[in-house]
C-alpha cells in the first residue's frame, strides 16, 4: 500500500464534502492509504495571502509541509490551488537558503523545522505517474464507453512549470489519458487551456467573475456530455456559478463532474453513494445518458470479454494489414469493435459490414496477444445468425447443410472424367447426430463453443466432474486396449519362436 499525508485544503472540507467522499472511495479501492494531517491550515492560497504578506505565506506553507514531513510521508493534495502554493513555496525555499533560515527561525517557536525532505503531489500526478493507467483500468467494472468528456486542467495543476514539472504547461495530456483510461472520449476543444476565471472573484464586480467560465461552458455544452476537473475552485466556477447563471435566466446546461466521481462511477459506485446529488447543476441527464449506454454494454458483456475487446480497440495495430480494408473501404474493423464498446451491439449485429471479414486469420497471426479481430467477427456473425439477420446467401448454405449434411452433391461430370464412384455419403448418420444436438439444445445442455468465443462459457461443477469421470473411463478403456494389444503381440512372437524352433 502506498501511503500519503493528505492535505485536503480549505475548500473541499468546507464546501464540497462529496469530493472527499469520492476521493476516499476510489483511492481506497486502489490500495492507497490517506493519512490526514492534524493541525493543517490554509495552504495558504497565493492569490490572497502571498499578495497580502509574502513572508507569512512562506511560513504558513513551510509549517504545513513540516507537519507532513514529521509523518514521514509525501504530501498529497487534490486541490490545484494547494498544489501550486505548496510547490511554489517549496521551490523557493529550496534555492533561497536565507529565506529558509528566516522561516525556520519563526517555526522554531512552534518546535518545527522545515527540511524540504518530502515530495508534494497532486492526486492526478499520483494516479497517472505513480499508479498508472493500467492500474486504474484494473478496477473498472462499468467503463464510461462512448461518453464525451471535456477535461479542464486548471492553470495551477500545470503552471508555473518552473515549480510544477507535472506536464507540458500549454499542451498537457496526462489528465486526458486518465479520462480515456476510464473508457470515455476526452474531447479536444478550443478553450481547453482557458482559465476558469476564479481569481476574478477578487475583483470588485461580481459579474466579471463568470466571464471566462461562461465562454467555456457555452462552447463545451455543444460538444461534450460533461466537463471534469480536479480543482475545487474550478469546480465552484463551473458548477456554482453556472447555477447562478441558470437562475438569472441564461440558457446554459453543462453537467460538471469531479474526476474522482467519474472514476467512482466507472469503479461501480452509485451516484448517490458518491454524493453527486449535492452538485448545484443537475447531473441526472449525464447519468441517464451513461446508464442508457451501460445497459447496452451489459448485453455486449454477455457475449464478449470487454476488457480484451477494449485492448484490441486501443491497439489497432493490425487493421491496416487486413486485406479487406484495402479494397472495401466500408469495412472498418476498428470502428466496428469501437461501436460494440460504445453500446451499439444490436446495430452492429444487423449491419452487413460484419460479413466482410473473410476469415483469412491475418489479424490473428499478426496479433502479439494471439487475440485476432477474426474472433470478434465470428461471434458477431453467430449472433447475426441467431437473430436471423445474416445475408441470404449465407443462410441458404447453412440451411442446405442442416438439411442434407452437405453443401453439394457429386454430379455426372465425375463420370466424364472417369473418376471412381464417390464414397458412400454419411449425410444420414450426420442427420441423426443433428437430432441429438437439437435435443441437447432444447434441454439446455451446453456444447463447447470452442476457440471462437471471446468469453469462455461457464461450466458447472457437476459438468466438470462428469467430464472427469468420462475422461477416466476413456483412459481406462485405452489402457485396457493397449494391454490386450500387447498380449496379442506377445502371443504372435511366442508362436513365431515355436515355429522357428520346430524348423
Ligand atoms: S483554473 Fe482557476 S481556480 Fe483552477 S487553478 Fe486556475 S485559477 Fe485556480
Ligand atoms: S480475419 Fe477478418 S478481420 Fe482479420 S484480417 Fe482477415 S478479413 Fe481482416
Ligand atoms: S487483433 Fe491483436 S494486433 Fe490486431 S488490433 Fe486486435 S489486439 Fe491489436
Amino acid at each position: 500500500m502506498t501511503d500519503y499525508a493528505m492535505f485536503w485544503g480549505c475548500t473541499i472540507p468546507a464546501r464540497f464534502p462529496f469530493m472527499e467522499k469520492s476521493i476516499r472511495l476510489v483511492v481506497d479501492k486502489m490500495g492507497v492509504g490517506l493519512h490526514d494531517i492534524e493541525g493543517a491550515t490554509c495552504c495558504p492560497t497565493k492569490s490572497i495571502i502571498k499578495v497580502g504578506d509574502e513572508f507569512t505565506w512562506y511560513v504558513t506553507a513551510a509549517r504545513n509541509l513540516c507537519l507532513a514531513e514529521n509523518m514521514g510521508m509525501d504530501l498529497l493534495t487534490p486541490c490545484n490551488g494547494c498544489y501550486s502554493s505548496l510547490k511554489a513555496a517549496a521551490a523557493e525555499l529550496h534555492i533561497n537558503h536565507r529565506l529558509q533560515r528566516d522561516v525556520n527561525e519563526v517555526l522554531a517557536n512552534a518546535g518545527l523545522k522545515y527540511t524540504g525532505n518530502l515530495q508534494i503531489k497532486h492526486l492526478v500526478e499520483v494516479l497517472y505517474d505513480d499508479l498508472g493507467t493500467d492500474e486504474v483500468k484494473k478496477h473498472i467494472t462499468r467503463p464510461l464507453d462512448g461518453i464525451k468528456i471535456a477535461v479542464h486542467y486548471g492553470c495551477h495543476m500545470i503552471r508555473p512549470s518552473s515549480a510544477i514539472h507535472f506536464d507540458d504547461p500549454n499542451h498537457p495530456t496526462k489528465f486526458d489519458l486518465l479520462v480515456e483510461a476510464l473508457g470515455a472520449n476526452s474531447m479536444d476543444y478550443p478553450t481547453k487551456m482557458l482559465c476558469c476565471g476564479s481569481d476574478l472573484n477578487n475583483a470588485d464586480n461580481p459579474s466579471d467573475a463568470v466571464t471566462l467560465s461562461r465562454e467555456k461552458i457555452l462552447e463545451v455544452q455543444e460538444l461534450a456530455d460533461a466537463m471534469t476537473m480536479m480543482c475545487p475552485a474550478c469546480f465552484a466556477q463551473f458548477d456554482s456559478k453556472q447555477y447562478l447563471m441558470q437562475k438569472s435566466g441564461e440558457r446554459v446546461h453543462l453537467p460538471i463532474v469531479y474526476f474522482t466521481e467519474l472514476m467512482g462511477l466507472a469503479f461501480g459506485f452509485e451516484a448517490a453513494e458518491l454524493g453527486m446529488d449535492m452538485h448545484r447543476v443537475e447531473t441526472d441527464s449525464f447519468l441517464e445518458t451513461w446508464y442508457e449506454r451501460s445497459k447496452h454494454l451489459e448485453s455486449a458483456r454477455e457475449h464478449f470479454d470487454l476488457t480484451a475487446l477494449r485492448s484490441c480497440y486501443e491497439c489497432a495495430a493490425c487493421i491496416d494489414d487486413c486485406p479487406v480494408t484495402k479494397i472495401i473501404p466500408q469495412f472498418e474493423p476498428n470502428r466496428i469493435i469501437g461501436d460494440v464498446l460504445h453500446g451499439k451491439l444490436d446495430q452492429i449485429v444487423e449491419s452487413p459490414d460484419i460479413w466482410y471479414c473473410i476469415n483469412c486469420y491475418t489479424c490473428y497471426e499478426l496479433c502479439p496477444q494471439k487475440f485476432g479481430m477474426v474472433k470478434v467477427f465470428d461471434r458477431l456473425k453467430t449472433l447475426s445468425c441467431e437473430r436471423e439477420t445474416a445475408p441470404e446467401g449465407f443462410k441458404g448454405g447453412l440451411q442446405m447443410f442442416m438439411d442434407t449434411g452437405k453443401l453439394g452433391e457429386p454430379t455426372a461430370m465425375r463420370k466424364k472424367l472417369k473418376l471412381p464412384k464417390p464414397p458412400k455419403s454419411g449425410a444420414d448418420d450426420l442427420r441423426e447426430l443433428m437430432k441429438v444436438i437439437k435435443k441437447r439444445k432444447k434441454s439446455g445442455l451446453k456444447s463447447g463453443s470452442g476457440s471462437s468465443s471471446t468469453k469462455p462459457d461457464k461450466v458447472s461443477e457437476d459438468e466438470l466432474r462428469e467430464n472427469e469421470v468420462r475422461e477416466d473411463e476413456i483412459l481406462e478403456d485405452e489402457l485396457h486396449e493397449d494391454e490386450t494389444r500387447k498380449d496379442k503381440l506377445r502371443e504372435v512372437d511366442a508362436n513365431k519362436e515355436k515355429q522357428e524352433a520346430g524348423e
